[in-house]
């Protein structure tokens, strides 16, 4: 059976949607990119944000429209966090929450057995094992993700996620580096560490071990690869674990601390565990130990309550940490949320006029950046060809590199190479292989 995969949000999704579609394929389902003539389409959804629901309402009505008989599963995150809603999606013959996403190959079995629509959502609770996963990495691609860590504790006012994925669960550690060894023996040449709350990797273990233990079992094993880092808490990476990352040659300077708001006000309401002071600090120190490491981030614009003064001293925050590259989100209402029932709501209009300001100010000092590695050079792990013109990769900073194509027979996806950087705009660096 042609079978059609879809995949809203984070790279924990993308990961699991991987497992998923190992899993149909080792047991012979065939695959299509055209939802239009698949016979089972899987949707992994995200509800981070409104938006993300309505997407994915909208890509499952325009599949049922073009294609009436096929087999829609609905998995993820939407069901998890709005049972109701998504349980009562008739287009949806099977219905998965967050829970039971391995047991989607089986629930379609039975499903075209019986003919029964199947609403599998089940509560997380607390100390539930971590979900086994492991990809193959039999894509082509050049990097690959590996989930270490699913849920979060952490209830920022604003999110629905710890009531979308549950409670914190780690990947056991000694499963970590089999798995880098396998991704890499597959020809990848980059592997991301993942996970909902990354930083909370290992505390369900109740044995201290933590996020840097699971950094350094993946930058251990042979081959030549390096490691990458997903979004990580900033009240979480502690005096010890950076010196240990300093001491890792494989792992990327890059790192994607979510900072949200630079007021401490608006951070106090968003329930988060830092204030800007702390923010800058750990800043610093990232930058002392890792010279021209680039910081990016997640920004959010019209928290509730959140004053015109407020978000001017968030917005100098910003200027003054000078990130590489920001993420900017107006703030999205989610029921079920502490920040949902307080008062003091933005309107749309003055939310939009803050993220355009406040993405004004990042780019600057993203152009900035870039211009700044210019006279460098990096090793650039090459993923495509982005036109006649240009090979185009990242470097070890997640800078977006191009060099220019001597013939368009050749193609340097997969390779790591030495690129001293010449110039640069907006968006990218341009260079030449050095010596
Ligand atoms: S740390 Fe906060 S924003 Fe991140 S997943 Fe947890 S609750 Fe959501």
């Amino acid at each position: 059976m042609r079978t059609f995969y879809y995949t809203f949000g984070c790279k924990v999704n993308q990961y699991e949607t991987e497992n998923i579609k190992e899993t149909m394929l080792s047991e012979g389902y065939e695959l299509t990119d055209n939802y239009s003539d698949a016979e089972i389409c899987i949707i992994n959804s995200c509800t981070v944000t409104a938006q993300s629901d309505s997407k994915c309402r909208q890509l499952i009505h325009k599949i049922k429209n073009v294609n009436p008989q096929c087999i829609i599963v609905l998995a993820g995150c939407f069901p998890q966090a709005f049972e109701k809603q998504a349980g009562n999606m008739e287009e949806c013959s099977i219905v998965v929450g967050t829970g039971a996403k391995r047991e989607i190959p089986s629930l379609i079995k039975r499903y075209i057995l019986s003919g029964e629509r199947i609403v599998k959502i089940s509560l997380r609770t607390k100390g539930e094992p971590f979900e086994k996963m492991e990809n193959s990495g039999a894509d082509e691609k050049t990097r690959a993700y590996i989930k270490i860590q699913d849920g979060c504790d952490q209830y920022c006012s604003y999110c629905i996620i710890p009531t979308a994925r549950g409670h914190i669960c780690s990947k056991p550690l000694e499963d970590i580096a089999p798995e880098v060894s396998r991704l890499v023996g597959s020809g990848h040449k980059e592997i991301i560490l993942t996970g909902i709350n990354l930083c909370c990797y290992g505390r369900d273990f109740k044995n201290g071990t933590r996020l840097i233990d699971a950094v350094e079992a993946a930058c251990g094993c042979e081959g030549d690869y390096r490691v990458r880092l997903g979004s990580i808490e900033p009240e979480l990476i502690s005096d010890e674990d950076i010196s240990r990352m300093e001491s890792l040659d494989r792992l990327c300077p890059h790192f994607h601390l979510s900072l949200q708001s630079g007021c401490d006000e608006t951070l106090k309401r968003m329930n988060r565990h830092y204030d800007s002071a702390e923010y800058r600090n750990l800043c610093k120190k990232l930058r002392e130990r890792f010279p021209d490491c680039a910081i990016t981030t997640d920004i959010m614009v019209g928290f509730p309550q959140e004053s015109d003064d407020e978000f001017h001293r968030s917005l100098e925050f910003v200027k003054e940490t000078a990130f590489a590259e920001a993420h900017i989100f107006p703030y999205s209402r989610r029921p079920g949320t502490a920040a949902d029932k307080l008062d003091g709501q933005i309107d749309k209009k003055t939310k939009h006029l803050r993220a355009a300001k406040m993405s004004e100010i990042c780019a600057e000092s993203k152009t900035r950046y870039l211009k700044n590695c210019v006279g460098k050079t990096f090793e650039v792990l090459f993923e495509r060809e982005t036109s006649p013109q240009w090979h185009q990769g990242h470097a070890p900073n997640y800078v977006t590199v191009r060099i220019p194509r001597e013939s368009e027979s050749v193609s340097l996806k997969r390779q790591m190479l030495k690129v001293k950087i010449t110039s640069s705009d907006s968006e990218y660096c341009y260079g030449e292989p050095a010596d």
